[in-house]
């Protein structure tokens, strides 16, 4: 299974969320694949909307968060919590993202919680990884992303609903897509962190790339062997552009 998942970040409206979900719900159902899965995740406040036409629709189209609090319930204003992604339909949720890390000082061990909070309400965590264009001309991105591995897998969560994101940071919105040497090496090393932590268990994680990802260097990208799908940022906020990477795992 190859995973295009969208992240559309802090973007969208009300009448963008309602053309894009109907864009694209037509053309997985006239042209989807049974090994490719669509994952959307909007902000929150256009995930009801869209769950609602999705579940209408029978879509096989998935829905996802950006983000979830590690506790069920309680006073933590602003926050939501994995529980209530389920009731609402979410199966997904993105926990991680360097955005996430950088602006709202999210530890590992924070992201964990988080991990396990989600998995205990039976959504599937995207847990985004990825070394900065300092630790990368350091020569440090395995042993970043070994290093945030054992902080984010720490307790073990659930193999069955876990994908793992490498999203080097420095290629985040900037345009720079890793090149597939980089991306091949980064996956072999990530998979040989979840078969040590999780065993046979361990070879069976969807990893996928996340980085600059267009429809121009997709095709290259998800034929890079380790790579199980893409995150998309910017271009996921395009119907064209969104329908094409997802189109380039044929
Ligand atoms: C992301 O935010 O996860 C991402 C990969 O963004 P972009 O595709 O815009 O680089």
């Amino acid at each position: 299974m190859k995973y295009i998942i969208g992240n559309w970040k802090m973007n969208g409206s009300r009448d963008l969320a309602w053309k894009l979900t109907l864009d694209l719900h037509q053309y997985v159902a006239a042209e989807g694949r049974g090994d490719a899965k669509m994952v959307l995740c909007p902000p929150f406040a256009y995930l009801p909307l869209m769950q609602d036409f999705l579940s209408r629709h029978q879509s096989a189209i998935g829905l996802g968060a950006q983000d979830c609090h590690a506790q069920s319930s309680g006073a933590f204003t602003g926050n939501i919590s994995a529980p209530m992604l389920a009731d609402i339909g979410c199966g997904y949720v993105i926990l991680g993202h360097s955005e996430r890390r950088q602006y709202h000082a999210e530890s590992d061990a924070q992201i964990a919680l988080k991990v396990k909070a989600a998995q205990g309400s039976g959504l599937t965590a995207v847990l985004c990884i990825g070394e900065t264009m300092a630790e990368r001309q350091g020569a440090q991105t395995n042993a970043v992303l070994s290093q945030q591995l054992n902080g984010c897998l720490s307790p073990l969560p659930d193999a069955a609903k876990l994908i793992v994101a490498y999203e080097p940071v420095w290629a985040i919105g900037t345009g720079l897509n890793a090149n597939a040497d980089d991306i091949e090496s980064a996956h072999h090393h990530i998979r040989q962190e979840l078969i040590r932590h999780f065993g046979p268990g361990g070879g069976k994680i969807s990893v996928v790339y996340g980085g600059s990802v267009k429809p121009s260097n997709a095709k290259a990208t998800l034929a890079t062997p380790g790579v199980d799908g893409v995150l998309v940022g910017g271009a996921s906020l395009q119907f064209a552009d969104f329908r094409d990477i997802y189109a380039a795992c044929a």
